[in-house]
């Protein structure tokens, strides 16, 4: 019989998902990733402490979000779980209808749960949360860019008049104040707000000092609902340490490989770094995939020559904005996203028919699409390669002893990541 795990996680997207799954490797525990709800039980033999259900129910109708997390816990509770982690954006990514709120409140309500707690903050990415108000950098919430997201705009940076507009639950607020005064404090003053009806409070926490200090006072609440930080805090509750043993993949064989689908400023850099080193890279052209040209057959007979055991090669669509708009103007945005997604993804599994093992993607969306292309239904957690970023192994029907890799989203990761990414899986 499988061994039950200790923590339960729902992610309400992919690279998301992968953030948290990351934390929590990095704070001792054993982690498996699943793309979406699984069918079966876990393995018998798949040794996680931890299983983090990625869903992709950031921005869909609030009633399939509460449908398909309430999925997710029937199935997290079915290996054992003891407590669950609602995970969502570190910038409270949500609007008047959704989703943190409606999902949050069915979970309370499965759980039989009066009192739960709300905080994307995570120091270490810049996001902290004083006086109930959510800062990015420097910038409020409401002043950062995230104020023009085409999804889900956040115009207020007051994170308990943000959930209270969700929710029918009472929200309130434990100050920074308190979490400075320690474990005991944040304990009484979550009992106080209990005794007050209040159902969901929002936490303050500007460093990982508070994140410590609010991780004790977590041990007995059934949800805990937060972005990716406070789960640095967490696994200790479990008596567990950090320790190399839980970032443990098999060992990487195989050839390396790169995809990068992301147009952000990070990939961008990447992408040239990874050229003005001298290593192999080819550019697709997305009016020559709309034009129905032979892409991906041409990229693989380029890749096939170039493949090398300790070298990689790169196959990119990543472009400036202005070319970017520019492709997106003669296809449309939805049309030229699919494209370019649904090409990298075809090439991603012919790599692998070549004998790819070891193969990194940038882009959030693109990543989504390999995965898929790939056939990769669950991932385990290993070491770190940049923050936010860990290399993964993954079972899938085209790599029978699997595969290695690493999920980047676009903003993500030094310049040098690339080449720096294969250095980390070295044994
Ligand atoms: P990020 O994590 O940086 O947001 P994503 O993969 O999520 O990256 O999103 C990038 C989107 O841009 C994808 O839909 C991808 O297909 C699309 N795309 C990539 N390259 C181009 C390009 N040259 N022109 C137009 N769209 C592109």
């Amino acid at each position: 019989m499988t061994p039950p795990i200790l923590l339960g996680c729902i992610a309400d997207d992919f690279t998301g998902a992968t953030d948290l799954a990351n934390n929590l490797v990095r704070a001792g525990m054993r982690v498996v990733q699943t793309i979406g709800v699984p069918e079966a039980p876990l393995a018998a033999d798949a040794a996680a402490d931890a299983v983090v259900v990625a869903l992709k129910s950031r921005t869909i109708a609030a009633d399939q979000a509460v449908a398909q997390s309430l999925a997710a816990l029937r199935w997290l509770r079915a290996q054992g779980a003891r407590q669950i982690y609602f995970k969502y954006c570190s910038t409270f990514d949500s609007t008047p209808a959704g989703n943190i709120g409606p999902v949050t409140e069915a979970l309370m309500q499965a759980l039989d749960c009066d009192f739960t707690i709300a905080t994307p903050a995570f120091p270490d990415n810049g996001r902290t949360v004083f006086k109930g108000y959510l800062f990015v950098g420097d910038q409020l919430l409401s002043e950062s860019g995230m104020r023009q997201h085409p999804l889900t705009p956040m115009t207020d940076a007051n994170l308990v008049r943000v959930l209270q507009a969700q929710t029918r639950r009472r929200v309130g607020l434990i100050e920074q104040r308190t979490l400075a005064a320690g474990s005991d404090a944040i304990r009484a003053r979550i009992a106080d707000l209990r005794a007050e009806g209040v159902g969901i409070a929002i936490v303050d926490a500007v460093s990982n000092d508070d994140l410590w200090r609010l991780g004790p006072a977590l041990a007995e609440l059934p949800l805990v609902t937060a972005g990716s930080g406070v789960a640095i805090a967490l696994p200790a509750n479990f008596g567990l340490a950090p320790a190399a043993q839980a970032a443990a993949l098999p060992a990487a064989s195989g050839l390396r490989a790169v995809l990068a689908g992301s147009c952000s400023q990070a990939t961008q850099a990447q992408v040239a770094h990874f050229i003005a080193c001298g290593h192999p890279a080819l550019a697709l052209d997305p009016l020559r995939m709309a034009a129905g040209d032979a892409v991906v057959r041409q990229a693989l007979d380029w890749a096939q020559g170039r493949l090398a055991a300790d070298a990689p090669l790169l196959v990119y669509s990543t472009a400036e904005p202005a070319a970017v708009q520019a492709i997106q103007q003669r296809l449309g945005v939805a049309r030229a996203g699919e494209l370019v997604e649904q090409t990298l993804a075809a090439i991603a599994r012919g790599l692998v028919g070549l004998g790819v093992r070891q193969l990194v993607v940038a882009g959030g969306e693109t990543s989504g699409a390999c995965v898929q292309a790939l056939g990769v239904a669950q991932l385990r957690i290993g070491a770190q390669i940049d923050p936010g970023v860990p290399w993964c192994h993954a079972a899938s029907p085209l790599a029978p002893q699997g595969l290695h890799i690493a999920l980047k989203s676009g903003n993500f990761g030094g310049e040098d990541f690339f080449t720096r990414a294969f250095a980390v899986l070295r044994p």
